[in-house]
């Protein structure tokens, strides 16, 4: 039986004197082994990932460990409690801030006393990320280690520059072996995501010595390298023509994804159609959602 401790990285003191620190949950095995880290909401409308640990934090308590696994479930719980992206108290996106400032914004101290406090010592890093509140994704991240992204088992893998300022830029700058995954988001389908990616953390795990076992191979996967946004240009409802379960799946030139209505007058204000001739859908709304100007429309690869 793995040994379980929970330590808090005490971060500052908030406005209200509540304390700001973040839960680390580590897990030791009884043989030697690499030692790896897990994280997620560092957007805190990423809710799928949070659950996910939960249940692997529940599965690694009576399994047969190798080395060490060390989970934070909620890197930036400040967004989390407001359900946002951004950090409310300083309007920032806790991943474009790494490695941080000690001396900076609210967002940038976070991240630099977690880059400290974590970093140190780990061989892997997953970094759990997914479409937030109202958008589904599913895909995974070849940071520097093309194995063991495919390991976490999605259908599509981005070979992409990423954005600067992001925690696993960090922690590749280190020599880390480092995926982001992107996988559920939206409420369809749910318990889905969430089971996918206990179990893509189950397989990368058994990739990296940590868990027992064969490792799963998909023999479908594939690798991308242009990733395309789909932003609207007006706000309003946007009313999906294609649904989550064409993710993974390539659609035709032309073909509607969604219809932003004006929610008041029922003015239909734009159509976003696939733009290249085939199109790998990555991010989806698969319900009618609120949808600002600028906002996540869809994810889509020509192929
Ligand atoms: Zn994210």
């Amino acid at each position: 039986m793995p040994a379980h401790h929970l330590r808090w990285i005490e971060i500052t003191t908030l406005a209200s004197g509540l304390p700001l620190r973040l839960a680390e949950h580590t897990f030791s095995g009884g043989q030697p082994g690499p030692s790896v880290g897990i994280t997620a909401a560092i957007h805190g409308d990423e809710l799928a990932p949070v659950e996910a640990l939960r249940q692997l934090a529940a599965r690694l308590q009576s399994a047969e460990l190798r080395g060490t696994v060390r989970i934070v479930p909620v890197v930036n719980p400040l967004s989390f409690q407001a359900q946002t992206r951004n950090t409310p108290q300083d309007m920032t996106n806790l991943n474009r801030v790494f490695p941080g400032d000690r001396n900076g914004w609210l967002s940038e101290q976070l991240a630099a006393t977690f880059v400290a406090e974590f970093l140190p010592g780990l061989d892997a890093l997953l970094d759990l990320h997914a479409g937030g509140a109202l958008p589904t994704v599913d895909y995974a991240y070849i940071e520097n280690d093309p194995d063991l992204s495919a390991a976490f088992g999605t259908k599509v893998l981005y070979r992409g520059p990423g954005f600067p300022g992001t925690f696993s830029h960090v922690a590749v700058s280190r020599g880390i072996r480092t995926v982001v995954t992107e996988l559920g988001g939206g409420l369809l389908r749910d318990r889905e995501y969430i089971a996918r990616t206990v179990a893509g953390l189950e397989n990368a795990l058994r990739h990296l010595g940590v868990l027992p076992g064969e490792v799963t191979r998909r023999t479908d996967q594939i690798v991308i390298e242009q990733l395309d946004t789909l932003r609207p240009n007006q706000g309003g409802l946007l009313v999906p023509g294609v649904g989550v379960d064409q993710l993974g799946e390539v659609v035709e030139q032309g073909t509607l994804l969604g219809t932003v209505y004006n929610p008041q007058t029922f003015e239909m204000l734009q159509e976003l159609h696939a733009p290249h001739p085939r199109n790998l859908m990555i991010l989806t709304r698969g319900a009618a959602t609120r949808v600002e100007a600028g906002d996540y429309g869809y994810m889509l690869a020509p192929v």
